[in-house]
């Protein structure tokens, strides 16, 4: 499954920081992150809970970036 999702980033650096984050997240298969657009496009692992795997890939973007926000 793949979803889109509407962040809040400061700079290109800190958006790839936010894509390797959510990459390494647990239940997420891979995700891509676009600066200019501000969005996050994440393709979910089968099985994997959307709501709560999203949990953890803020709580993991927030270690690399503090002010990072993602809409879900
Ligand atoms: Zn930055």
């Amino acid at each position: 499954m793949k979803k889109s999702y509407r962040i809040e980033v400061d700079c290109a650096n800190c958006a790839l920081k936010m894509e390797d984050a959510a990459k390494k997240t647990e239940g997420v298969k891979d995700a891509v992150v676009n600066f200019m657009a501000q969005k996050m496009n994440v393709e979910f692992e089968d099985g994997a809970d959307v709501r709560s795997t999203m949990e953890k890939v803020l709580k993991n973007c927030r270690k690399v970036e503090r002010d990072c926000e993602i809409e879900f």
